[in-house]
């Protein structure tokens, strides 16, 4: 091990979602002194979003790498997917065996911070920092909070995600809306409130096309069932579509209205869900690269948001995880700087690779679509 580059230097990390905190463990048991600088008020945040599924290929590496694989299997759980078309029958069914469980397991979001809050150093996370500005003074940066707090930092890793305010140190294009839209919402106990769906559609993930609209489901540790709708929606009807998020009635309504020609299974699980959510899916493309600067980079959603439709997005960010931190730490790189200029190189290939198969499966996804095509195929979300 050779920690030299990061020897002595203060490591500010922005965001303390699944990428900046696995990226601070990692570098914390390589002996750097690394803060990460956290929006949310406390660690009881609950962070929203359901499930995750963490490929052997790729999340897990950075998962190992921070030496949290025991952990991360107490956690883990082997999931099983049932294919549906609209009118409720199931078309197919896959589960998990011995030898695949375990290649892309999905874990709770809120299992996933636990796990790194619980093994990074006490007050390595400052919480309610909301990153508002960066300045570079000669070869530091100068870092302000909207609470008013200031800090000093010799290299910053952007990790806060992919609507972030600190990305255009780095580049100066911006997001774009992708073009689809999906409203979430969650069951909280389906056997009391949505009795006959666990009987028909099991423990796991169902996944349902028609009409270039899809439903999908993922059941969380504590059993509740968390739901996504995604459709194909302009600009135009992102900003003036009026649903309001806050009123349970009026979303229903407009899903029941959406989805007015799918089985009534569907529409029932609509009635019996809470909490929900729309969001316009966002893509920060790779294909162009990003202008010269020195000491500082960007990981995870940040670097390379995707919509969910390959479930690559939280595996490409722990890929940065492993691939920026290994470079960091490997003793093969002169500066600070030739490490990460290595690392960005190397993360253009694979996530740009994973930003060409998302955009395929949201096409696929929401055209007309069968279940043979999409077997073959292999979505997320
Ligand atoms: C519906 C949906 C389903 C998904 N499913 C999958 C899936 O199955 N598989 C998969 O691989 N990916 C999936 N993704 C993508 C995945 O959620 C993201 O790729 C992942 O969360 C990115 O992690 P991150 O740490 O880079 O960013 P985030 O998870 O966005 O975390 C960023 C953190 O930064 C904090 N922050 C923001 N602004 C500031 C600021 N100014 N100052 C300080 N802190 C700040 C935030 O509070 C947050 O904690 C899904 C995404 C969505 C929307």
């Amino acid at each position: 091990m050779n920690t030299s580059l990061i020897k002595n230097k203060k490591v500010a990390i922005i965001g303390g979602g699944p990428v900046g905190l696995t990226t601070a463990r990692i570098l914390q048991i390589n002996g750097a002194e690394v803060t990460v600088y956290e929006r949310d008020l406390n660690a009881q945040a609950r962070t929203s979003g359901g499930t995750l599924d963490i490929h052997a290929d790729s999340g897990q590496k950075a998962i190992k790498k921070a030496d949290l694989m025991d952990a991360f299997y107490q956690y883990a759980r082997p999931t099983g997917e049932k294919m549906a078309d609209m009118h409720g029958n199931i078309t197919s069914e896959e589960m998990p065996t011995e030898e695949n469980g375990y290649q892309r397991p999905e874990i709770d979001r809120n299992d996933l911070r636990k796990i790194m809050l619980e093994n990074l150093e006490e007050n390595t996370v400052v919480w309610d920092s909301q990153l508002t500005d960066i300045q570079k003074i000669d070869e530091q940066y100068y870092l302000e909070f909207k609470n008013g707090n200031k800090t000093i930092a010799d290299f910053v890793i952007v990790a806060n995600g992919g609507r972030s305010n600190a990305r255009k140190f780095v580049t100066d294009k911006e997001p774009q809306l992708s073009g689809t839209y999906i409203i979430q919402g969650e069951i909280e106990n389906p056997d009391r409130d949505y009795p006959e769906f666990k009987p028909k559609y099991g423990d796991g993930n169902v996944m349902a096309m028609g009409e270039k609209k899809m439903f999908y489901t993922h059941t969380l540790r504590d059993g509740s069932v968390h739901f996504g709708v995604s459709f194909k929606a302009d600009e135009n009807w992102v900003l003036n579509n009026e649903i309001d998020f806050e009123d349970n009635a009026a979303v229903i309504a407009f899903l029941l209205k959406k989805f007015e020609n799918w089985n009534e299974d569907y529409k029932k699980f609509f009635v019996a869900s809470t909490d929900f959510t729309g969001l316009p899916l966002r893509l920060f493309s790779l294909e162009e690269t990003w202008k010269k600067h020195s000491n500082i980079t960007l990981v995870g959603d940040a670097a390379h948001v995707m919509p969910p439709f390959a479930g690559e997005g939280v595996n490409m960010g722990l890929m940065d995880a492993y691939q920026l931190t290994e470079n960091l730490t490997n003793g093969q790189f002169e500066t600070l700087q030739d490490a990460i200029d290595d690392y960005e190189q190397k993360m253009f290939g694979y996530a740009l690779e994973a930003q060409r198969t998302t955009y395929q499966m949201e096409e696929l996804l929401h055209s007309d679509v069968t279940t043979e095509k999409i077997l073959n195929s292999r979505g997320g979300v």
